[in-house]
């Protein structure tokens, strides 16, 4: 009789094999890696003998859960920052987090502690998707967990790579070294249309094409970003990557919120896998993804938990039980991806979404010893019912907890019995990680007290630190001073049109300064809008020096394009006070003694009809530079015969002193 390295007996058996049955009073055999007999007990103690016998007590036998898409090191920023819209999290928070902090230790230990959350809720599988992959890769190796380790590429620099080049070239690398391992299949991960360009999506594609592995991508995750292609590409986000050649590779895509029936066939057609999210689709507010038009489609839709900073957890049977009951909420209709079906997904289904089906997903002659003992016999579970094999997917789906997983077998190796996990040893694991929590506070806590520090941290400042000098001046007919303006001392060298639309962001503390986010358009002869620009401007308090009439002021300032949504800068700054102004604005670029300056003639037109401003400045470089221009302005203002004109401070009284005005002071 041959024998098996482990024989596991005395279970009831949830197969999720072709069949789908289930066998009561059943076991397995283990030999080396992989399942040598599943089936009644009595068969197979008939046909192996083994030294080593795991009696179950009873308990349920699962094939090993699959988590179909994560960022595992991320583990490490749980509750870092919540409650945000995906792009303020994102970009406002993770992005200058993860840039400051990812690094191969970081990832190391981030998805050592992932593991060990992982295992204790029966995941033997995950696909994972972040930087420093090899090193994931190894620490998951040797947890003894199997996983589909995807390198990120994106269009800008990231943790690991100084260009996409750069982590493409690492992928391809990590790829021909770890292609054939028995616990990992590595793969490439472009993050997301909107992170990479065409250009990454066919190079990604082609690489993975080259080496037979999966493809690992977010797509169609938020409405936002579905407008923005149909927008600029005149087609939504499936029909796009497909052009780019994504589907060529064996792709899984984390999301697909918002896809029509159309792009799911393209998907089921393309032979890709999709990660639904429910947890974290629910908590970014991403929407509901039509899960069950896809499986219907015959699409292979796995479950995952995401990164444990947008879940906030790795626990597979709260995602197994949102994935059913979100179905039925949405479609209304109760009979909806039933318990049998969210299981399927959270195993054999997941599996075929990672294209790592002839390994994993059931138990079955064959397949990898990869599997999970669970405990339904406690309290919550209590009482069973057994007239209807569907009541014991049920229990899984509905009622079991994490914490009912006992033991935890992956590729013939027990990485965890009774409860107790075997090959990691999570307490230092945790004190390091506190550590970089204490670490990534002391730098959170010096950025948020900065607003020139936040605008740095979401790359709004990069250019450096200039002066301006100016001065404004109230008049109630402008018209002398502009015939003067044409006078010989001045060389008009440009001359524009704009509206302007203003938002200020005042903050309690004065010396933050204030951040105007400014709507220029500029406008032709006739009238019409020819171009708008969209930028971001923080003035630093007018403390700089103080000239004649108190008000001919230079400050320091830091100017950038706005490339986010006002609404972004909104959530992202939290101000105060807010202030808008609107303006109609006159512009000469002019050429006075060697010097430029400009010359604005202002009609605000919000808040409130106002006597037009005239404004003279000039933008230096250096404090000395704004010195000279300084008296410079004070001999011009003499030319002009503005010398007399009312100073003020600003365009909106309050604005001068840093405040908002009552009216508009709070959202
Ligand atoms: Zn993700």
């Amino acid at each position: 009789m041959p024998a098996a390295d482990w024989i596991l007996t005395n279970a009831t058996l949830v197969t999720m094999d072709d069949d789908g049955r289930i066998i009561e009073a059943g076991a397995v055999a283990v030999q080396g890696s992989n399942l040598a007999a599943v089936g009644p007990a009595a068969e197979v103690l008939a046909a192996y003998t083994s030294e080593n016998l795991h009696d179950c007590r009873g308990r349920v036998l699962i094939p090993g859960i699959v988590n179909a898409h994560t960022h595992a090191p991320m583990t490490l920023l749980r509750g870092l920052a919540d409650d945000l819209r995906l792009d303020v999290w994102l970009l406002g928070y993770m992005w200058p987090v993860e840039r400051e902090f990812v690094s191969a230790d970081f990832c190391r230990l981030g998805a050592l502690l992932a593991c060990a959350e992982m295992l204790r809720s029966g995941i033997t599988c995950f696909a994972d998707m972040y930087y420093h992959e090899e090193v994931i890769a190894k620490a998951t190796a040797e947890a003894g967990l199997r996983a589909l380790c995807a390198q990120t590429v994106l269009k800008f620099p990231s943790p690991d790579a100084a260009s996409y080049e750069d982590s493409l070239a690492a992928a391809r690398d990590f790829i021909s070294r770890w292609k054939g391992h028995p616990l990992i299949v590595p793969s490439v991960a472009p993050h997301a249309p909107y992170t990479c360009t065409a250009e990454i999506l066919q190079d990604c594609a082609k690489l993975a094409v080259e080496f037979d592995v999966p493809l690992h991508t977010h797509l169609s995750e938020t409405l936002q970003e579905v407008e923005q292609w149909r927008e600029t590409y005149d087609m939504p986000v499936i029909p796009w990557v497909k052009k780019q050649g994504l589907f060529d590779a064996k792709v899984l895509a984390a999301h697909c919120v918002h896809i029509d029936d159309g792009e799911i066939h393209s998907l089921e057609h393309a032979g890709a896998g999709v990660a639904h999210n429910p947890s974290s689709n629910l908590k970014l507010a991403s929407g509901f993804a039509p899960v069950v038009a896809m499986l219907e489609a015959g699409l292979n839709v796995g479950i995952g938990t995401d990164g444990p900073a947008s879940n906030n957890d790795l626990d597979m049977f709260e995602e197994m039980r949102l994935a059913s009951f979100i179905a039925k909420a949405v479609t209304g209709d109760p009979t909806a991806l039933p318990a049998r079906q969210a299981f399927a997904m959270a195993t054999r289904l997941g599996a075929r979404a990672l294209h790592m089906h002839d390994l994993i997903g059931s138990l079955e002659v064959g397949k990898r010893a990869d599997l999970a003992v669970v405990d339904l016999d406690d309290l919550h579970s209590r009482p069973h019912f057994n007239h209807s094999p569907e009541a014991l997917y049920s229990r899984l789906v509905y009622t079991a907890k994490s914490h009912d997983v006992t033991d935890v077998m992956v590729d013939g190796r027990w990485l965890m019995r009774d409860r107790r996990l075997l090959t990691i040893d999570v307490e230092p694991l945790l004190e390091a990680a506190g550590e970089y929590a204490r670490r990534i506070d002391v730098f959170l806590i010096e950025r948020e007290g900065s607003v020139l520090n936040k605008l740095i941290a979401i790359g709004g400042a990069e250019q450096e630190e200039s002066y301006e000098v100016q001065v404004k001046l109230r008049l109630e007919d402008p018209a002398p001073a502009m015939a003067r303006l044409r006078g010989p001392e001045f060389e008009i060298l440009r001359q524009a049109h704009y509206h302007e639309y203003d938002t200020y962001f005042l903050f309690d503390d004065p010396a933050q300064g204030r951040l105007r986010y400014r709507e220029d358009e500029f406008v032709d002869e006739s009238g019409a809008v020819t171009n708008v620009r969209y930028r971001l401007t923080l003035t630093g308090p007018a403390r700089e020096r103080e000239y004649e009439h108190s008000v001919l002021l230079s400050r320091s300032r830091f100017l950038a394009p706005a490339t986010h949504s006002l609404r972004f800068y909104r959530e992202y700054f939290s101000p105060q006070g807010e202030l808008q102004v609107n303006k109609d604005r006159m512009r000469w670029q002019i050429r006075f003694r060697d010097q430029e300056f400009f010359v604005n003639l202002d009609t605000i037109l919000e808040p409130a009809f106002q006597r037009p401003y005239l404004e003279v400045k000039s933008r230096t470089w250096s404090r000395s530079d704004a010195e000279v221009k300084a008296g410079l302005i004070v001999d011009m203002l003499r030319l002009l015969g503005l010398d007399q004109a009312e100073a003020v401070a600003d365009e909106y009284p309050d604005l001068a002193l840093g405040r908002a005005p009552n009216a508009t002071s709070q959202r």
